[in-house]
């Protein structure tokens, strides 16, 4: 079978034998249906603005202290029968992964500053870390204030600096959080095994929650609950539903206004 690739932003965690995600798109069921759907950047300009924007601005940052760096750096991480692929934001004097990330969202805002950070950037970080054999890595957010000339002003940043211990512990600023890399590696078997075999993978742990459930805002609710009832049974029937009348592109992009993917860039 030939090999599968999964990329950067569709990243997460696997616990035990259940997938943690904050949001649908690292669900490994949207995995599959994304996989037959155009990137966000392609449906919203906006994402690559803005995202580009706050590249040149640390890029002159770092020009300006004589720091060397790389920028937009491809890597690759085999595992088992898939590749994880992803274009690192910058590889800085040989030993550090930097991960940035922009927001126009003032609900977004106030998570960045209470030092809150969306556990799929974490993995993409880390992801990205593994690849380089590194154990430093930094993930930067920022607030972009959209002004009346259509330009964006930057307002606020935060810094999480990523650290990993001899046992594969993640810590963020010095504080251990409950990831190891091993969560990682595992989701991401995982995905590679949804992505070769077209199989629907099981629905996040947290997807029957009142509060929090990625399910609640993510496009293929529809087709999900009609795969789940027992109405459509195959894998391509699921594809079909989710990606075709049902839910069109239209759909799926104001779906996104409300969740974080669509405000955090990759
Ligand atoms: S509705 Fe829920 S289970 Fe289905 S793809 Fe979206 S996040 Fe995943």
């Amino acid at each position: 079978m030939s090999k599968v690739r999964i990329r950067g932003s569709e990243s997460a965690f696997q616990w035990g034998l259940t997938t943690y995600t904050a949001y649908g798109g690292a669900c490994l069921r949207a995995i599959l249906l994304k996989s037959s759907l155009p990137r966000n950047k392609d449906i919203d300009p906006k994402h690559v603005i803005r995202g580009r924007l706050y590249e040149d601005t640390y890029a002159a940052r770092l020009d300006k202290q004589g720091i060397t760096y790389e920028r937009e750096l491809a890597v690759e991480i085999e595992k088992d029968e898939g590749v994880f692929t992803g274009h690192l934001d910058f590889w800085v004097e040989g030993s550090r992964v930097v991960e940035l990330k922009s927001t126009e969202s003032k609900s977004r805002l106030r998570d960045i500053k209470k030092g809150e950070y969306v556990v799929d950037n974490l993995a993409q970080t880390v992801a990205y870390m593994v690849a380089k054999k590194t154990t430093e890595g930094r993930l930067v957010y920022s607030y972009w204030e959209p002004q009346t000339d259509g330009e964006y002003e930057l307002k606020f940043e935060y810094e999480h600096n990523i650290s990993i211990d001899n046992f594969g512990r993640i810590s963020d600023n010095n504080v251990p959080t409950k990831w190891s890399v091993y969560d990682l590696l595992a989701y991401q078997h995982n995905a590679f095994k949804v992505l070769n075999t077209r199989t629907v993978g099981a629905r996040p742990h947290n997807y029957d929650l009142a509060w929090g459930s990625p399910c609640h805002y993510c496009p293929f609710a529809k087709a999900c609950d009609a795969y789940d009832a027992g109405e459509i049974t195959t894998a391509d029937q699921l594809i079909s539903m989710a990606t075709s009348g049902t839910v069109s592109l239209a759909d799926r992009a104001n779906a996104q206004k409300t969740t974080s993917e669509e405000v955090i860039d990759e």
